[in-house]
């Protein structure tokens, strides 16, 4: 069957509650720690704001509690985490291992695997880096050309990674390597490994961002070896397990909310009785956003039930990084303000117009980052049986 569907998510009861409890919980840790409110889940890193969030069971919260988890619905962790980033948490910190990379271990990983590190994750004490573009081989991820050999013991992996979002301070990174032929798919061959990143023969290095951060990396493999039992599901299947992953990377409210707090800036600054072009404009972002989050809802329904919808995951990035852009657009053209780079405002809360720097400068790698807009197209374009 082709086509897409977006079924509306009953949801459970007591998620009322447990927004008001993670509103608090957030109110209570800003005031105590004064970090900064940004709602791009990659903009600020607190390992004590992740044990917090572990420690009140708000990590791999769907997991087995065998796991570490909380045998809670995805429908119930998508509130938490829709809270946490409208609030403009600290959360990139987990946010990869709670995401992607633990709920792969858990599907394809051994039972060593998960029971080493699934409970670490879930505490808000392990952290995780994607493995998957290179030099020459991002959208077209079949071409990845770090080789994974095997050895008497284990496995030896040679090559490069690039644009490995915090592989400077995570633990692990899972990476996709080839061991074989690509076969006439092109997606035969391909493996993922657990990698530690302090292992002998990894090299780290900083790819410095057009904002100044240090947030991605080079990652260089020499002659790493590795115990054969840090293969991740079977060898050869890592074309399905990635595309698996990208599924859960793709549909999140981070999709569609990493300019909420300029949204809210803008409704606030408007005030109650907006003049009607900006009335007009807060009305139209705020119809989308409810569009877009009834679809984002809808995908994290269908993982609840064991599904990967990956051309709705698509669907609602491709359109989600696009509002993204737009709000911040809208803000600009609707606000005399100028945006600036660095430091401006409380502790707190940037200025509006630091706000707007950092995300201007931001902007362009939220097409990008888990995949370009064009490839998500031609991923909806195949499943709607297109092309
Ligand atoms: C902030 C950020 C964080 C990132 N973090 C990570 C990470 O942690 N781990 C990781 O592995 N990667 C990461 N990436 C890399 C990201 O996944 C790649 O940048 C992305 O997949 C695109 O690959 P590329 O940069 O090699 O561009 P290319 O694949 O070279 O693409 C260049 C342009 O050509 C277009 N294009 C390519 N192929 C086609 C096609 N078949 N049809 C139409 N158009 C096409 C693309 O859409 C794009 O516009 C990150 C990127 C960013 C921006």
């Amino acid at each position: 069957m082709t086509g897409f569907d977006f079924p509306p998510p009953a949801m459970p009861p007591g998620v009322d509650g447990l927004r008001a409890e993670v509103r608090e919980f957030v109110a209570d840790s800003q005031a105590a720690e004064g970090w900064r409110a940004d709602s791009d889940f990659g903009s600020d890193w607190s390992a004590s704001f992740s044990r917090a969030l572990g420690a009140r069971g708000w990590i791999g919260m769907t997991w087995p509690r065998q796991y570490g988890g909380h045998e809670r619905s995805a429908l119930e962790r998508y509130v938490v985490i829709e809270e946490l980033l409208a609030a403009g948490a600290p959360v990139y910190a987990h946010w990869v291992a709670d995401r992607q990379s633990g709920p792969l271990l858990l599907r394809f990983g051994s039972e060593a695997q998960r029971r080493a590190i699934l409970p670490r994750i879930a505490a808000g004490a392990c952290y995780f880096a994607i493995g998957m573009s290179e030099p020459d081989s991002g959208s077209d991820l079949a071409s990845v050309r770090t080789r994974a050999v095997r050895t008497g013991e284990g496995w030896r992996i040679d090559g490069t990674k690039v644009w490995t979002s915090n592989a400077h301070r995570s633990h692990y990174m899972i990476a996709l390597c080839r061991t074989g032929p690509a076969g006439d798919s092109r997606h035969e061959g391909l493996s993922q490994f657990l990698i530690d990143l302090e292992g002998d023969g990894v090299r780290v290095s900083p790819i410095v961002n057009l904002a100044g951060k240090h947030d991605f990396n080079e990652c260089v493999f020499e002659d790493v070896t590795i115990p054969a039992d840090r293969l991740i599901g079977e060898e050869g299947d890592g074309w399905r397990q990635v595309t698996g992953e990208l599924a859960l990377e793709r549909s999140g409210p981070e999709r569609i909310l990493s300019t909420f707090h300029l949204l809210a800036a803008l409704v606030h600054a408007a005030g109650p009785e907006p003049e009607p072009r900006l009335a007009e404009a807060i009305g139209r972002l705020t119809a989308e956003l409810y569009a877009l989050r009834a679809m984002s809802l809808a995908v994290a329904g269908q993982l609840e039930r064991g599904a990967l919808p990956e051309v709705e995951a698509a669907i609602v990035k491709d359109m989600g990084t696009r509002f993204e852009a737009e709000v911040a657009e809208t803000l600009r053209r609707a606000l005399p303000l100028e945006p600036v780079s660095g430091d401006g405002g409380t502790a707190n809360a940037p200025s509006l117009e630091a706000a707007l720097g950092a995300t201007l400068l931001g902007l362009p790698s939220f097409t990008l980052r888990g995949g370009t807009n064009e490839i998500l197209r031609s991923i909806i374009a195949r499943g709607l049986g297109v092309r």
